[in-house]
């Protein structure tokens, strides 16, 4: 398969057939090549730079059933939580003095938070650090609501598109949502100027190689600017409990195929990947990830942003996660950035 990772690295390109071959290739020399082809990619580009955002989880409040998901409405057993206004920009005045320049606010689809008070809060977040690019990830919005949000000053916007293939969507959620929303909120996204990011999880239940492949191609239609894939992890109070997660194999296969399917995408590291495996992040920067999203939420609700089983840094306080990340990403033969880190034109 080793050919296969050279012509995707020279062409940026591979046909069906053999990008599934190459997503189910599960030999160590192609796993070699492609972690040494993504790597070179993402030096050519963006140096050994790592950009950080840091993430705060504003809501757990949530008005969907996604079958995977353990902050759905239907997890009656979650604890649920909501920043007030103070408390978020009280992480912003955190994350600032830790170096970030991104602050990334998203959360359940909560029905408290409506534009009216988005927009008071983008606005009051951009006036005190005009130089930090905000990123949103409130879930499916009307073009209206997405458009006054970015005139607030939005800057970015993260929506998965979670499976590109329609059969598998419908698997994963619930009827009244639809694979055709989705993609009609990320294409209104892009066209309203927001840097918009993608993305679906790894070893979703039914997933299989084609839909990992209309995946790919989903992205290829859309162009986004960033690319936010991690591995499924099963939460015990869903629909999904007893299923069995994605691989850290899988996963870093995938975050290979796309740094050379998709040289300038910003694609992080996730704590996902950092939760199926000690070193999971670090191995995902090698294998062209670019982006870590330190988390910045209160410790007092960390555990109750619970979106799946075990997840790490929920104990930690916002600078010792910092301190932990840059740690990580120096040791993985990377530097962190201190830039705002806008995708490369
Ligand atoms: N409400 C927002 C944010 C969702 S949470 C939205 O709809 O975009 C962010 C991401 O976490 C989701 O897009 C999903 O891909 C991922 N996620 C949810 N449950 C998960 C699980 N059990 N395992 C791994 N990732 C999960």
């Amino acid at each position: 398969m080793i050919k296969l990772v050279e012509k995707l690295y020279e062409t940026q390109n591979l046909t069906d057939s053999e990008l599934k071959s190459l997503i189910t290739a599960e030999d160590g020399e192609t796993a070699y090549q492609l972690r040494f082809r993504a790597d070179e990619v993402r030096q050519r580009v963006y140096g050994k730079k790592v950009f950080l955002r840091g993430l705060i989880e504003i809501s757990s409040y949530c008005r969907n059933d996604c079958l995977y998901c353990g902050i759905r409405r239907s997890n009656f057993s979650a604890e649920r939580y909501r920043l007030n206004r103070e408390q978020i920009i009280s992480c912003c005045e955190n994350g600032y003095k830790l170096g970030f320049r991104t602050f990334v606010m998203q959360g359940g689809e909560d029905a408290f938070f409506t534009d009216d008070y988005m927009c008071g809060l983008i606005s009051e977040i951009k006036e005190k650090y005009p130089d930090c690019a905000i990123t949103l990830s409130l879930g499916e919005r009307s073009f209206e609501s997405y458009k006054r949000m970015k005139e607030a000053g939005a800057d970015r916007y993260l929506l998965r598109h979670e499976a590109a293939d329609g059969k598998l969507y419908s698997k994963l959620h619930p009827k009244e949502l639809s694979l055709e929303n989705r993609m009609e909120c990320l294409f209104s996204l892009k066209k309203l100027g927001y840097q918009t990011g993608s993305g679906f999880m790894v070893g979703a239940p039914f997933q299989t190689a084609d839909s990992l492949a209309a995946d790919l191609r989903f992205l290829q239609k859309l162009q986004p600017q960033m690319i936010g894939i991690g591995p499924f992890i099963p939460h015990r109070s869903t629909p999904f409990a007893g299923q069995t997660g994605g691989t850290l194999e899988l996963t870093l296969r995938m975050i290979g195929i796309l740094r050379l399917m998709f040289p300038k995408a910003l694609i992080p590291s996730t704590t996902a990947l950092g939760t199926i495996a000690p070193n999971g992040r670090e191995l995902g920067l090698q294998t062209g990830a670019n982006v870590v999203m330190p988390n910045l939420s209160p410790v007092s609700v960390r555990k109750k942003y619970d979106l799946y089983d075990n997840k790490i840094c929920t104990g930690e306080e916002a600078a010792e996660c910092a301190v932990c990340l840059r740690r990580r990403i120096e040791s993985a033969g990377y530097e962190v950035s201190e830039e705002r880190g806008d995708a490369a034109v």
